[in-house]
């Protein structure tokens, strides 16, 4: 199921120099952020003055988390990757196994546990594996073996035999019936 080519960026372990285009990068994701810090103040707002409002948000916003709960994946479609932040920190992140890399997965505002910044790019990356093995491909079951006689039912079939073979040899051999000397050999 690994048909994806995993990317990577950079390394994010060795020393890491920003670049101009980091720095881009950095600044419209703040800027984002801050649009987006603005447009839930005003909403907050809006709510506080008209609770129907609210009401409908809460349960927009119960929806969105039981779709989320709906699109919980397994640990083997979870993609574990080891990307520096903007800010110098390294950070485990994790994707959806399907995407080539954190960024396009959509993790390009993080928040760093180190230093608690908010809002940061990564600006390398590495894959580290998936959180799982994935299951393996289903295979048909192998047909059940026949049972293994036990050693009593082995016992019974010797004795079963030899009673048989004692039966055939005090028994006259039938005409023509081959025998044992007959055979060339
Ligand atoms: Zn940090």
């Amino acid at each position: 199921m690994s048909e994806v080519e995993y990317r990577s960026s950079g390394a994010p372990l060795d020393g890491y120099e920003l670049t101009r285009k980091d720095h881009r990068r950095q600044k419209q994701s703040e800027e984002i952020s801050e649009r987006v810090r603005q447009q839930v103040d005003e909403d907050n707002a809006k709510c506080r003055a008209d609770p129907a409002r609210a009401e409908r948000r809460r349960q927009a916003f119960e929806d969105a988390a039981r779709l989320m709960q709906s699109f919980k994946k397994q640990d083997h479609e979870i993609m574990r990757w080891r990307v520096r932040l903007y800010c110098g920190h390294i950070i485990e992140t994790e994707a959806h196994y399907t995407y080539s890399d954190p960024v396009s997965a959509g993790a390009h505002s993080n928040r760093c546990p180190e230093c608690s910044s908010d809002g940061l790019t990564i600006v390398a990356f590495e894959p580290l594996g998936l959180r799982a093995e994935p299951p393996a491909p289903a295979i048909p079951p192998p047909p059940v073996p026949p049972k293994k006689p036990t050693r009593a039912e082995l016992e019974r079939r010797v004795k079963a035999l030899e009673e048989e073979n004692e039966r055939l040899r005090s028994q006259a051999p039938l005409e023509g019936a081959p025998t044992s000397s007959s055979k060339d050999s």
